[in-house]
């Protein structure tokens, strides 16, 4: 796969990607971030309708593994909400915490994708490990950084050609 900060293919909210889009694509592993993609910063919850979907893939075959930069408790507790495995301080962009999603799974990089809200961050990751970026919207500006940084992703805020 050629390096592109353009996602495979993009979605308003993570709960949009659906079995039959991941069949579509060869995806049997879905990697996920947490910040901003299964839910906004500072919660410690997930709302119903994430666990509804991730419940759903998880019976359809699919993998699910969260890989996020965050360093506190959030992604074991989530991780542990879904019953999924979890790395944390993965620090994205670097492919290293996704190669490691890869390599305990032991899923090809073709078959797997990431399913996240940043460009710099996220997509850059994915691409460097090989696998599909699936880009969603981030859940929720709670600083004006953030809505800072999201203007300067906007180029590549387009679903690749
Ligand atoms: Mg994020």
């Amino acid at each position: 796969m050629r390096f592109s900060l353009f996602p495979r293919r993009k979605f308003h909210n993570v709960t949009e990607i659906t079995p039959e889009i991941l069949r579509e694509l060869g995806v049997e592993l879905l990697i996920l971030d947490v910040d901003n993609t299964i839910a906004p910063y500072k919660t410690l919850t997930l709302e119903k309708p994430v666990t509804d979907w991730a419940e759903g893939l998880k019976g359809a075959g699919v993998s699910l593994f969260i890989v996020s930069n965050n360093k506190g408790e959030r992604p074991e507790i989530f991780a542990a909400l879904l019953g999924i495995p979890y790395l944390k301080r993965a620090g994205k962009p670097s492919p290293r915490g996704v190669r490691e999603a890869l390599a305990v799974t032991g899923t090809a990089p073709e078959k797997a994708a990431l399913a996240g809200d940043q460009i710099y961050t996220d997509t850059i990751a994915a691409n460097l490990a090989g696998v599909q970026m699936l880009l969603v919207e981030p859940i929720k500006f709670t600083n004006p950084f953030l809505a800072i940084r999201y203007f300067f992703e906007l180029p590549f805020r387009r679903e690749k050609r």
